[in-house]
């Protein structure tokens, strides 16, 4: 099932031009309206009439999370004050949050967009749509909210937290669609069994999971619990919100990004070049659409590749490789680039193991160490310690094959690592304190 068929499936050629027209326009109105581009472009002694095709897309400046907080809070809106009327804000766990204003017709199509990754993912208007992403500041909640009453489906806007109460509400409701984090699914999951709930008693049908990112194994391990498709989202508050890419149901591999609003490129993290077709790096964005706030090459630090092969489904729209994290994440250990995707991975694939975990990274001396705590489950844990050390070494010998670095590994008992109620804190870099 399609959305808007005319504009998910048009043609690439029609495609390209519809964003060749609306980068022309684009550049102009950030010129003339945002003192913060006009002043970049004028760097880089550039002219909007110099943008005439999309590869002139290279000679545009980048725009970076920290140009989004030094123009804290409405520097960089590119309408009157009083055309904007919603704000989201990023939670800035270090500084000053991030800003991002909406028009009433930026809303629109970000409810559009959502209904529309709803389709993508299954969503009919019969659905109950359980809601556990966050609402407030954070985007997720309310992203989501009207993309679903948008489409028709019914949506329970239970927010996040209270996480007993959300298993209740999920069986009374016949709830069908489940909206959260990944992680988060998970601990719904504990806390039904806790509750002596049984999950076939549930009416979930499909499970729509981002904010985070996460792995294939994940996925199964998710989709065999539940008995769902799981899908993958995609967005960003400064973009959007959710509903930038989603995974249609038809392939269930790699996003499919709204690209009649998103016109997308690949750079080197390092060298900020454009890389070509297929090639994996740095995630960057350019809004097509956005009225308030319209970003320029905007730098998701997510790390990705195009998928530049048609899908099944018939979208013409390119597909993104589910994330492979952010280059903010990844660790540098002893010269070695580990992403905590892949050990996810490789934790995941290991019999006994839950996918619970957290990373610590510390350093000893001149010698950066990785320790990997993951939780087993019920049955290894009961088992004589001298099976639990075979696990423990097996594990790091593994780690060291794939991922060419040495780590120590610390099983611990079920249930011993906090469980988050939004995105699961993984890593703690100790590094970075001292
Ligand atoms: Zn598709």
């Amino acid at each position: 099932m399609l959305y808007d068929v005319e504009r998910e499936t048009m043609p690439r050629d029609e495609l390209e031009s519809l964003q060749l027209k609306r980068l022309k326009y684009l550049v102009e109105k950030v010129y003339h309206n945002v003192p913060f581009y006009k002043k970049r472009f004028d760097e880089l002694n550039l002219k909007p009439e110099q943008i005439k095709t999309l590869s002139d897309l290279k000679y545009l400046p980048f725009t970076e999370k920290q140009d989004l907080r030094n123009n804290y809070p409405f520097g960089l809106f590119a309408v009157p004050k009083e055309n904007v009327v919603r704000v989201h804000a990023s939670s800035g766990t270090t500084g000053k949050a991030t800003v991002v204003g909406y028009t009433k017709r930026d809303i629109s199509i970000w409810a559009n967009l959502m209904a529309r990754s709803f389709v993508a993912t299954g969503v009919t208007r019969r659905d109950i749509v359980h809601n556990a992403y966050g609402y407030g500041l954070f985007t997720g909640g309310l992203g989501m909210h009207y993309g679903a009453e948008t489409l028709g489906a019914t949506i329970v806007p239970v927010s996040g937290g209270g996480t007993k109460r959300q298993v209740m509400l999920m069986k009374d409701f016949g709830s069908t669609v489940l909206c959260c984090t990944p992680s988060y699914s998970l601990y719904l999951y504990e806390t039904a069994l806790a509750q002596g709930i049984d999950i076939d008693s549930l009416k979930l049908r499909i499970g729509i999971f981002g904010a985070e990112p996460w792995t294939e194994k994940m996925r199964l391990e998710i989709e065999k619990k539940f008995k769902i498709k799981a899908l993958d989202i995609y967005g960003l508050s400064e973009i959007l919100g959710p509903g930038v890419a989603v995974e249609c149901e038809t392939e269930q591999h790699g996003l499919h990004i709204w690209e009649d609003h998103f016109l997308i490129e690949i750079i080197n993290p390092e060298t900020g070049e454009q890389l070509p077709l297929g090639e994996t790096g740095e995630l960057v964005i350019t809004t097509l659409t956005k009225e308030a706030q319209p970003l320029i090459r905007y730098r998701t630090k997510d790390i990705t590749s195009i998928i530049p092969i048609p899908c099944k489904c018939g979208r013409t729209h390119y597909r993104i490789e589910r994330l492979k994290g952010r280059s903010d994440d990844m660790l540098i250990i002893r010269g070695v680039n580990v992403f905590p995707s892949q050990i996810e991975s490789i934790l995941l694939e290991t019999e006994g193991l839950t996918p619970h975990y957290q990373i610590i990274v510390k350093r000893e001396g001149a010698l950066d160490i990785l320790e990997i705590q993951v939780e087993v489950d019920e049955k290894i844990f009961s088992d004589e310690i001298k099976h639990l050390q075979r696990l423990e070494r097996k594990l790091i010998q593994t780690i060291k094959e794939f991922l060419g670095v040495s780590t120590r590994v610390k099983l611990v008992e079920p249930q011993s690592i906090t469980r988050s109620e939004g995105k699961a804190k993984r890593v703690i870099d100790l590094r970075k304190q001292s």
